[in-house]
Protein backbone atom coordinates (compact mmCIF):
# COMPACT_ATOMS: atom_id res chain seq x y z
CA UNK A 1 0.00 0.00 0.00
CA UNK A 2 2.97 2.96 1.37
CA UNK A 3 4.76 1.79 -1.97
CA UNK A 4 1.87 2.35 -4.49
CA UNK A 5 0.90 5.67 -2.47
CA UNK A 6 4.52 7.13 -2.67
CA UNK A 7 4.21 5.90 -6.56
CA UNK A 8 1.16 7.71 -7.07
CA UNK A 9 2.07 10.58 -5.29
CA UNK A 10 5.34 11.04 -7.57
CA UNK A 11 7.79 10.41 -4.50
CA UNK A 12 9.08 7.51 -6.15
CA UNK A 13 11.26 8.60 -8.50
CA UNK A 14 12.99 6.08 -11.19
CA UNK A 15 16.27 7.60 -13.41
CA UNK A 16 20.04 8.26 -12.06
CA UNK A 17 20.65 9.93 -9.61
CA UNK A 18 23.45 11.33 -7.14
CA UNK A 19 22.85 11.14 -3.29
CA UNK A 20 23.76 13.34 -0.43
CA UNK A 21 26.00 10.29 0.56
CA UNK A 22 28.16 10.76 -2.70
CA UNK A 23 26.58 7.10 -4.01
CA UNK A 24 24.68 7.16 -7.18
CA UNK A 25 21.59 5.28 -7.22
CA UNK A 26 18.56 4.54 -9.76
CA UNK A 27 15.62 5.48 -7.74
CA UNK A 28 15.21 8.21 -5.66
CA UNK A 29 12.67 8.92 -2.66
CA UNK A 30 10.94 12.27 -2.35
CA UNK A 31 8.67 12.43 0.86
CA UNK A 32 7.76 15.39 0.63
CA UNK A 33 5.61 14.79 -2.19
CA UNK A 34 3.49 12.23 -0.24
CA UNK A 35 3.93 15.04 2.84
CA UNK A 36 2.25 17.76 0.57
CA UNK A 37 -1.14 15.50 1.37
CA UNK A 38 -2.09 15.73 4.34
CA UNK A 39 -4.39 12.69 3.98
CA UNK A 40 -1.97 10.46 2.66
CA UNK A 41 0.62 11.29 5.33
CA UNK A 42 -1.91 11.06 8.07
CA UNK A 43 -2.78 6.88 6.65
CA UNK A 44 0.82 6.29 5.93
CA UNK A 45 2.04 7.10 9.29
CA UNK A 46 -0.81 5.69 11.18
CA UNK A 47 1.62 2.09 9.68
CA UNK A 48 4.26 3.72 12.31
CA UNK A 49 1.65 4.64 15.18
CA UNK A 50 0.45 0.82 15.00
CA UNK A 51 3.87 -0.18 15.43
CA UNK A 52 4.64 1.52 18.11
CA UNK A 53 1.57 0.69 19.96
CA UNK A 54 1.59 -3.07 19.38
CA UNK A 55 5.31 -2.72 21.16
CA UNK A 56 3.89 -0.58 24.02
CA UNK A 57 6.83 2.57 22.74
CA UNK A 58 5.29 5.64 24.66
CA UNK A 59 6.83 8.91 24.47
CA UNK A 60 6.01 12.11 26.15
CA UNK A 61 7.50 14.48 22.71
CA UNK A 62 8.35 13.74 19.09
CA UNK A 63 11.40 15.62 17.66
CA UNK A 64 12.21 15.55 14.12
CA UNK A 65 15.11 16.89 12.20
CA UNK A 66 14.72 19.67 10.11
CA UNK A 67 14.30 19.63 6.96
CA UNK A 68 12.95 15.89 6.34
CA UNK A 69 11.78 15.15 9.87
CA UNK A 70 9.77 18.31 10.99
CA UNK A 71 6.07 17.50 8.96
CA UNK A 72 6.85 13.69 10.09
CA UNK A 73 6.89 14.89 13.83
CA UNK A 74 4.02 17.18 13.22
CA UNK A 75 1.67 14.16 11.92
CA UNK A 76 2.91 11.63 14.05
CA UNK A 77 2.53 14.19 17.12
CA UNK A 78 -1.03 14.60 16.34
CA UNK A 79 -1.80 11.19 16.26
CA UNK A 80 -0.22 10.71 19.51
CA UNK A 81 -1.37 13.76 21.28
CA UNK A 82 2.33 14.56 21.69
CA UNK A 83 3.79 17.98 21.34
CA UNK A 84 6.13 17.73 17.99
CA UNK A 85 9.54 19.87 17.73
CA UNK A 86 12.48 19.82 15.68
CA UNK A 87 16.10 20.43 15.77
CA UNK A 88 17.69 21.97 12.78
CA UNK A 89 21.20 23.01 11.70
CA UNK A 90 23.12 26.05 12.89
CA UNK A 91 26.41 26.71 10.81
CA UNK A 92 25.85 22.77 9.91
CA UNK A 93 25.40 21.86 13.78
CA UNK A 94 22.62 20.12 14.46
CA UNK A 95 20.74 22.35 17.62
CA UNK A 96 17.49 23.09 19.46
CA UNK A 97 16.42 26.66 18.57
CA UNK A 98 13.41 28.74 18.65
CA UNK A 99 13.17 28.61 22.73
CA UNK A 100 12.35 24.61 21.98
CA UNK A 101 13.01 22.62 25.33
CA UNK A 102 13.64 18.52 26.05
CA UNK A 103 12.98 18.17 30.05
CA UNK A 104 15.18 15.74 31.83
CA UNK A 105 13.69 12.22 31.57
CA UNK A 106 11.54 13.07 29.03
CA UNK A 107 11.06 10.04 26.70
CA UNK A 108 11.39 11.51 22.77
CA UNK A 109 10.51 9.60 20.07
CA UNK A 110 12.72 10.90 16.19
CA UNK A 111 10.94 11.33 13.41
CA UNK A 112 12.66 11.33 9.59
CA UNK A 113 11.26 10.89 6.51
CA UNK A 114 13.70 8.88 5.17
CA UNK A 115 16.76 7.08 6.66
CA UNK A 116 19.87 5.63 4.88
CA UNK A 117 22.72 6.27 6.91
CA UNK A 118 20.97 7.78 10.01
CA UNK A 119 23.32 10.75 9.83
CA UNK A 120 20.50 13.35 10.85
CA UNK A 121 18.62 11.38 13.31
CA UNK A 122 22.27 10.52 15.13
CA UNK A 123 23.19 14.48 15.05
CA UNK A 124 19.25 15.22 16.77
CA UNK A 125 19.80 11.95 19.05
CA UNK A 126 22.97 13.89 20.48
CA UNK A 127 21.32 17.07 21.04
CA UNK A 128 18.05 15.30 22.98
CA UNK A 129 20.53 13.17 24.85
CA UNK A 130 22.70 16.29 26.23
CA UNK A 131 19.72 18.02 27.49
CA UNK A 132 18.49 14.93 29.04
CA UNK A 133 15.93 13.23 27.37
CA UNK A 134 15.56 9.74 26.68
CA UNK A 135 15.46 8.40 22.76
CA UNK A 136 12.82 5.75 23.17
CA UNK A 137 12.70 4.83 19.06
CA UNK A 138 13.44 6.43 15.92
CA UNK A 139 10.61 6.24 12.96
CA UNK A 140 10.90 6.85 9.07
CA UNK A 141 8.39 6.82 6.29
CA UNK A 142 10.68 4.96 4.91
CA UNK A 143 13.71 2.59 5.57
CA UNK A 144 16.58 2.61 3.06
CA UNK A 145 19.22 1.23 5.19
CA UNK A 146 20.86 -1.96 3.56
CA UNK A 147 22.32 -2.87 7.34
CA UNK A 148 21.73 -2.13 11.18
CA UNK A 149 22.62 1.85 11.55
CA UNK A 150 21.61 2.34 15.18
CA UNK A 151 20.44 0.91 18.21
CA UNK A 152 17.53 2.68 19.28
CA UNK A 153 14.38 0.46 18.02
CA UNK A 154 13.50 1.88 14.37
CA UNK A 155 10.18 1.74 12.60
CA UNK A 156 9.20 3.09 9.80
CA UNK A 157 5.97 2.81 6.90
CA UNK A 158 7.74 0.58 4.70
CA UNK A 159 11.15 -0.56 4.07
CA UNK A 160 12.83 -0.02 0.23
CA UNK A 161 15.51 -1.81 -1.04
CA UNK A 162 17.09 1.00 -3.30
CA UNK A 163 20.35 -0.42 -5.23
CA UNK A 164 23.01 2.66 -4.89
CA UNK A 165 26.65 2.82 -6.20
CA UNK A 166 30.54 4.18 -5.53
CA UNK A 167 30.42 6.38 -9.03
CA UNK A 168 33.39 4.34 -10.07
CA UNK A 169 31.01 0.85 -10.50
CA UNK A 170 27.68 2.71 -11.29
CA UNK A 171 25.97 0.89 -14.28
CA UNK A 172 24.27 3.73 -15.41
CA UNK A 173 27.46 5.92 -15.46
CA UNK A 174 28.90 2.95 -18.04
CA UNK A 175 25.91 3.53 -20.08
CA UNK A 176 26.26 6.96 -20.35
CA UNK A 177 23.35 8.53 -18.53
CA UNK A 178 23.53 11.96 -17.02
CA UNK A 179 23.07 12.20 -13.76
CA UNK A 180 20.65 14.60 -11.42
CA UNK A 181 21.06 16.17 -7.80
CA UNK A 182 17.73 15.28 -5.97
CA UNK A 183 17.77 17.55 -2.88
CA UNK A 184 20.55 18.18 -0.86
CA UNK A 185 22.31 17.94 2.56
CA UNK A 186 22.83 21.71 2.38
CA UNK A 187 19.01 21.99 2.06
CA UNK A 188 17.95 19.11 3.96
ZN1 LIG B 1 26.09 6.94 -11.83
Amino acid sequence: MVVETLKEVGALLEGHFLLSSGRHSNRYCQCAKLLQHPDKAEKVLSIVKEKLEKDNIECDLVVGPAMGGVVVAYELGRQLGKPAIFTERENGEMTLRRGFTIEKGQRVIITEDVVTTGKSFKEAARVIEKQGGIVVAVICIVDRTTSKVTDYPMYSSVKLEIESYEPENCPLCKEGIPYIKPGSRNIK
